[in-house]
């Protein structure tokens, strides 16, 4: 019997004593975790968002409200990032679930009618500023949709080659940059750095070509040790949970540098992320089968069927004219064609370990039809169809002082498990051409 079925924190009717609107990102279904600073030069802790609140787990930790031995003696929630309860697992995910959920029901009183309690626990989010979930140890980024490899191989290789030979056989993917992982809301540099005109010789100056790539990530829970490897049947338990990723992409200087490595100076300048973890429990309603795989992957690769994820994914650009954002493409995180299970099985296969609070992102998520491609390269065809903006003016590229907006949620009968946003703005570069 698949006991997660019967998962009671899921149940739709579940209901909170914090009112939470039917099209809000966080009912007490989700229970998503962060980090968070409650007021300036507090210590950061650990959170979870429910309405438009913050439930301040250290705050529960110190009443001694967790039962969990893991939790009692170690106090996971009052660490500045969530790395050690990452790395403690399943089951101790499960019991502090639990015990949140119940906490956090209309129906229970502990939480409910002790105003002290509340006052110390309970925060208003807008009054918290949100830290990096983790702290990234290391951070890969695959190429994982079809659709977007496709697009992209298209236009610089041509319809008939796009797909390069291995594409079908392996999760693709790089090895990024942790330091440079920042939390959404930081605004983000345009980068400078070397390109080349193609009649003339190479030159140096801030990117003419930035774009954002509409990713997710997951955070990866108990590792492995060094020469051993993750079996993909087994690779959903090493998964903590996703939030949103913009990976920012500078095409010009990507273009010039990638032959033969692959991607270096054009990407690690910045990678934002959504603050709240969206657990693999809370997402458990919305598994659904991806695309089928054809030709059939080798064993070590063969994952359970129903391990793609039914989450609508939005990009959206504000330009500093606008009132709000725009929305550029609308995608959904079930169409990439290699699964999160493949992926870290594949990324472990070789004794490569993975760690408590590594994060792993998905790759540009486009989906099969124009409106839903992941990037502004693919929406604007490499500059060659501008987006026309409701101010009336264009875009092939990002603009300094844009705000690129993301966001994704799993809708469920009644509510929605709601990721919130990864955003930030563009800041001039600050080299000389
Ligand atoms: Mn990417």
């Amino acid at each position: 019997m698949d006991t997660d079925m019967f998962d009671a924190t899921t149940d739709p009717g579940l209901k909170s004593f914090i009112d939470v609107a039917p099209d809000a990102h966080f009912p007490i279904q989700n229970l998503p975790y962060g980090v968070f600073t409650p007021r300036p030069r507090a210590v950061p802790r650990v959170g979870v968002a429910i309405g438009d609140f913050v439930l301040d787990l250290s705050a529960l930790e110190e009443r001694g409200l967790f039962d969990h031995p893991a939790i009692r003696s170690h106090r996971p929630f009052s660490n500045p990032s969530l790395n050690e309860f990452m790395g403690m697992g399943k089951e101790v995910w499960k019991a502090a679930r639990a015990r949140i959920s119940r906490l956090l029901r209309a129906d229970a009183p502990t939480l409910r009618d002790d105003a002290d309690l509340r006052e110390q626990a309970l925060l208003p989010m807008a009054s918290v500023e949100m830290m990096l979930p983790a702290e990234i140890g290391d951070y890969t980024d695959f190429y994982s949709s079809k659709e977007h490899a496709t697009n992209v191989g298209a236009m610089f290789r041509g319809k008939e080659n796009a797909l390069m030979p291995n594409w079908l056989h392996l999760p693709v993917g790089y090895h990024g940059r942790a330091s440079s992982v920042i939390v959404s809301g930081v605004d983000v540099r345009r980068p400078c750095g070397q390109t080349k005109p193609d009649d003339g010789p190479p030159r140096f100056g801030p990117t003419r070509l930035l774009d954002f790539e509409l990713e997710m990530g997951f955070f990866v829970g108990p590792g492995n040790r060094l020469g051993e490897s993750i079996d993909v049947r087994r690779a959903a338990d090493h998964i903590f949970g996703f939030v949103l990723v913009n990976d920012w992409s500078a095409r010009d200087i990507q273009k010039w540098e990638y032959v033969p490595l692959g991607p270096f100076l054009g990407k690690n300048f910045a990678t934002t992320v959504s603050p709240w973890v969206v657990t693999l429990e809370a997402l458990e309603p919305f598994r659904t089968d991806g695309p089928e795989q054809d030709p059939a992957p080798l064993p070590y690769l063969r994952s359970e069927p129903r391990r793609a994820y039914d989450v609508r994914l939005e990009a959206a650009l504000q330009s500093e004219a606008m009132e709000a954002p725009h929305t550029l493409c609308r995608s959904n995180f079930r169409y990439m064609y290699w699964n999160v299970c493949q992926q870290l099985a594949h990324h472990t296969v070789n004794g490569c370990n993975a760690r408590p609070g590594d994060l792993m992102a998905s790759g540009t998520i486009s989906g099969p039809t124009e409106d839903s491609y992941g990037s502004l390269l693919e929406l604007t065809w490499r500059g060659t169809k501008p987006i026309p903006l409701p101010d009336g003016a264009t875009r092939t590229f990002i603009a300094d002082g844009d705000r690129i907006v993301m966001t994704g949620w799993a809708q469920g009968r009644g509510y929605r498990v709601g990721f919130g946003e990864a955003a930030a703005r563009v800041l001039p570069a600050t080299c000389r051409a």
